[in-house]
């Protein structure tokens, strides 16, 4: 992998780059579709194309329950088996630590839904794992059955898989974690990576570290500066992000100056519109989130400005687009009142739609950044 950074911003940290990978290039500031057992839901390659994605995203841990990476590896690696030539990126199954163990028991996701004063307990609910430095143990989402993952397994699989850029294993801690606990997960994700650069093998693949720390300004940075001082060909932010988009900020703050420049940033999960701009601004490269087709699966299109539930029944007999300055051919060709009927009677189509739309809004959005850049606005 190489990245070249083609424009960089006079009034912010922003910078349109170049990555260029095995199966193809790239441009960044990137949004890369989140392809989660190896398919865009509802959508095929060809339309994931047509959009104007690049590269996807591709979840390591998901993938190696259904169908396992060694039937792939015998098509010749994911990007043969689910037909997408492309660039792709796996995750390391490490969020799955994450949203598995403490985020399943505590039900919060990256940032604090919930603040904290408010009571939580009423949502716990079965923490499945067991960490240690070693290793973690959890139960299979399919059947139940116990199951270990290593730094060293990720990165087997991970290599098995194929994808362009993969990242190194690490422990995602919940939101409300307290500062001890933490930092022994840093520092496992700190020995973890060390162990993750020693296991891979293949040159062709990228393989990127992560940026631990949760919402502690100490930790953040001496897991930036540890991080960066190890070999890797890009970073990930990842983990708890705080409990409100100021923090998160203040964590880009805490952590990027620590980041060479030279090397790509991916901000891991997350995707609304506002937050992509603001986090570019901070020199961000990479995105990569669900929300944009799990709205989708709830009949909610986005755009820049709006969201729009076409479940709802004022528009039962609206004859307008659902966006009329988007050109994707739902909001070219389909009423919000046939819409709202396909998601009223569960027609597939109305997913496909939403999914398509709000993907190519996306891509539309991440097209506008690159201009913004380039035209010296951002
Ligand atoms: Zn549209």
């Amino acid at each position: 992998m190489r990245f070249e950074i083609l424009k960089e911003s006079k009034i912010s940290k922003a910078r349109i780059g170049r990555i260029s990978t095995p199966h193809g290039d790239f441009l960044t500031p990137a949004f890369l579709p989140v392809a989660t057992q190896g398919s865009v839901k509802s959508l095929n390659f060809k339309e994931v194309k047509e959009i104007g994605f690049e590269a996807i995203l591709a979840n390591t841990f998901h993938l190696h329950f259904r169908p396992g990476e060694k039937i792939i590896k015998e098509f010749g690696g994911l990007h043969k088996f689910i037909g997408w030539p492309g660039p792709i990126i796996t995750d390391s199954g490490g969020f799955q630590v994450f949203s598995l163990g403490f985020g399943l028991e505590q039900g919060v996701g990256k940032i604090l839904k919930t603040f904290p004063g408010k009571d939580i307990s009423k949502k716990r609910g079965k923490n499945l794992i067991k960490i240690t430095s070693r290793e973690v143990i959890y139960k299979s989402p399919l059947d139940g059955s116990l199951h270990r993952f290593t730094p060293e397994k990720s990165i087997k699989i991970q290599e098995d898989l194929g994808a362009d850029i993969i990242f190194a294993f690490d422990e995602c801690t919940s939101p409300l974690a307290d500062q001890k606990y933490t930092k022994e997960a840093m520092e496992r994700t700190h020995l973890w990576a060390e162990k993750c650069l020693k296991t891979k093998k293949r040159k062709d693949q990228a393989l990127f570290g992560i940026i631990q720390g949760g919402e502690f300004k100490n930790l953040r940075k001496e897991s930036a500066k540890f991080i960066a001082s190890l070999p890797f060909d890009g970073f990930g932010i990842g983990g708890s992000l705080g409990k409100s988009k100021k923090d998160m900020f203040s964590i880009l703050n805490w952590t990027l100056p620590y980041l060479p420049i030279k090397k790509p940033r991916h901000l891991l999960g997350i995707g609304y519109f506002e937050d992509i701009k603001n986090s570019i601004k901070y020199g961000i490269d990479l995105f990569d989130c669900v929300f944009p087709t799990r709205f989708a699966r709830h009949g909610v299109f986005l755009s820049e400005k709006e969201k729009i539930n076409i479940l709802n029944s004022k528009y039962r007999r609206d004859k307008k687009p659902i966006f009329k300055d988007c050109q994707c051919y739902y909001c070219q060709n389909f009423s919000r009142a046939y819409l709202h009927h396909l998601f009223k009677a569960k027609e597939i189509l109305g997913i496909r739609a939403a999914t398509f739309h709000n993907l190519f809004a996306t891509s539309c959005f991440m097209q506008k950044m690159r201009k913004d850049i380039k035209e010296g606005r951002l």
